[in-house]
């Protein structure tokens, strides 16, 4: 893709900005997040509903414009997140293209919402460090009959597949999900910091003998208050 193709395609973008990576296997880590606006979900408990309609875009952004903000963090792991980024389709497999072509990037993880296949994305681009985050919602969000389990399949070693876990119900669901199918992914159980104490949840991880199961706590709302924009 030549500069003047990237000075063409433009995403609606949320914000950008550098701070810890509170979840997941990068958790920890000086991450850059780029979070793009739209999503075909309405999950109970988003914590970000400012990244879609009615709210709307902060900027209409041209992909060369992206790149060119990320020049200036020092931060070398990003996490393309929404919203649901994947819903832009082509433009965000350009986006990834482009930032995969860049050796400053360690990782690039990119946050999906369980409702879009990612393996034509995957096939798009391949490169190992381009890896998917998978949020596979359970009743507790609403957005369960948007769920497809043949997705799963497209997960590799490297991807992670989240379970955001609201109560007792979400919490069976989940495990019986991960006995039915075979997933390649680390499997994260993440509580929902206003519903599910990480304590029960830790314990019925430990009693339920889930050893291949991550115990992932969102690290940013302990960091800076819960609803706070941005960090
Ligand atoms: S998929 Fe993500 S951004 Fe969309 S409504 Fe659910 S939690 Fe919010």
């Amino acid at each position: 893709m030549n500069p003047s193709s990237l000075e063409q395609i433009r995403l609606p973008m949320v914000e950008i900005y550098e701070t810890i990576e509170g979840e997941g296997q990068m958790a920890g880590f000086p991450t850059v997040f780029v979070r793009l606006f739209g999503c075909q979900l309405r999950c109970t408990w988003c914590d970000t509903p400012y990244s879609y309609a009615p709210a709307e875009p902060e900027e209409i952004v041209s992909i060369q414009d992206v790149l060119n903000r990320l020049e200036s963090y020092s931060s070398r792991r990003l996490c393309l997140t929404g919203g649901e980024p994947l819903i832009h389709g082509d433009r965000v497999v350009e986006l990834l293209r482009a930032l995969a072509a860049n050796p400053k990037w360690l990782d690039i993880h990119v946050e999906t919402n369980g409702a879009v296949d990612v393996s034509s994305f995957i096939n798009a681009v391949p490169e190992k460090h381009i890896r998917y985050v998978m949020d596979y919602k359970l009743p507790g969000s609403g957005e369960y009959d948007k769920m497809n389990d043949d997705f799963l399949h497209a997960l590799r070693e490297q991807d992670e597949l989240k379970f955001v876990i609201a109560d007792e119900t979400d919490y069976l669901v989940a495990c019986s999900l991960i006995r039915k199918v075979s997933i390649k992914a680390q499997v994260l159980f993440s509580p929902v910091f206003e519903s599910m104490p990480a304590k029960s949840l830790a314990e019925r991880i430990l009693a339920d003998k889930l050893d291949h199961v991550k115990l992932n706590i969102q690290m940013h709302k302990l960091i800076w208050p819960p609803a706070q924009r941005g960090v």
